[in-house]
């Protein structure tokens, strides 16, 4: 009995003190930073062939995120003698766990569209009508080495337990992939679902959006990607064939639709569009990522990447008809799986819908 009281009074003891400190500490931060908000700034630097990302964190006290600038000199976006880029806030994020994260595109110091900025040219051509769900496939690696996760030994054996695999020896990665997801969701960027897949070390997840968004909320999903791996020590590669050899590479399977492919659709519609996009097809493998020709190879469930083709159910195609669309009446979408897992999805948004509304 004595002892119970004991313990009761030093347990309140120490919750009387942790409340008072957390008080203090609210009244000093609160004090400080009175209406602050902190804002992690995201955009797309100048290094070719495809961009990396940059992100810097601000505090301020506007209601919205304002315009800011960085130094180009240091990201290939300017020269040392006039070096100020500008910012431009395009999307922001709320993020319950941390800063809100803004979204933005690049100009010059004059307010002019920067060379290495392809959002600009997506969002003139893409409305809300234009639906995209990308398929971005990747592999987590060892930061040191390189080598994918789950290879740190040379080789696993061949594939074919890894895809959607269950079990150690079978999977490595799993609690990135799902602490990725959650994030994702928390920040209302809708990805539709994660799996593991073919290679051992590779992960995919499906990434949902309309119009221009679609391709910012691909773009800071990437970016929660490598950030969630960072925490874990693990890096993050998006090259569409990490591995040569009997490994799948990374792709980003791109389903597109817009409304009168999902409501007023027929056979001919679905077919014109991919005998459209067919005759610009040297233009899109242009737009879809630097050495897709490593896993456009015609093999691992692709077409080569000299050939162009549309089929229905045809995963060797370049374009696939889902079932769904053929059941459905001809209402639907369409595959295109020819992007690469490093593809821009601005640029990919600029091919598809650029070519479509001629
Ligand atoms: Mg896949």
């Amino acid at each position: 009995m004595h002892n119970k009281h004991s313990f009761c009074a030093y347990t309140e003891k120490i919750i009387g003190i942790n409340i008072a400190y957390i008080v203090l500490r609210n009244t000093i931060i609160g004090d400080r930073m009175t209406g602050y908000k902190t804002y992690e700034y995201l955009w797309l630097d100048g290094y070719k062939p495809e961009s990396s990302m940059r992100s810097k964190v601000k505090a301020t006290d506007a209601e919205t995120p304002p315009d800011w600038s960085f130094d180009g000199s240091s990201t290939q976006q300017a020269e040392g003698g006039s070096s100020d880029c500008l910012l431009i806030p395009v999307q922001t994020y709320s993020n319950p766990h941390g800063h809100d994260i803004v979204m933005t595109q690049v100009q010059s110091a004059d307010h002019t569209t920067h060379p290495s900025n392809f959002r600009a040219a997506a969002e003139a051509v893409v409305s809300d009508d234009w639906w995209f769900g990308f398929e971005q496939e990747f592999f987590l690696t060892d930061p040191e080495t390189g080598e994918p996760l789950g290879w740190e030994n040379g080789e696993p054996r061949a594939q074919g337990d890894f895809y959607c695999g269950v079990g150690a020896g079978n999977v490595v990665g799993r609690e990135i992939s799902d602490a990725h997801l959650q994030a994702c969701l928390d920040l209302g960027i809708t990805l539709t679902g994660t799996n593991a897949e073919v290679a051992l070390g590779q992960w995919e997840y499906q990434c949902l959006g309309k119009g221009i968004k679609a391709a910012d909320d691909l773009w800071v999903s990437r970016y929660m990607l490598y950030k969630i791996a960072e925490e874990f020590g693990v890096g993050v590669n998006i090259h569409p064939k990490p591995k040569t050899g009997d490994w799948n590479g990374s792709g980003m399977h791109t389903n597109f639709s817009n409304e009168e492919m999902r409501s007023n659709g027929s056979e001919s519609l679905f077919t014109s569009m991919c005998e459209k996009l067919g005759k610009v097809h040297a233009e899109g493998i242009e737009a879809y990522g630097s050495d897709n020709d490593m896993r456009l190879t015609g093999l691992h469930e692709t077409q080569n990447i000299d050939q162009f083709s549309f089929g229905v159910s045809d995963r060797g195609a370049s374009i696939r008809i889902p079932v769904y669309t053929v059941e459905h009446n001809w209402n639907g979408y369409l595959e295109d799986r020819r992007p690469a897992s490093n593809a821009d999805p601005y640029k990919i948004l600029s091919h598809i819908v650029g070519t479509l509304n001629k």
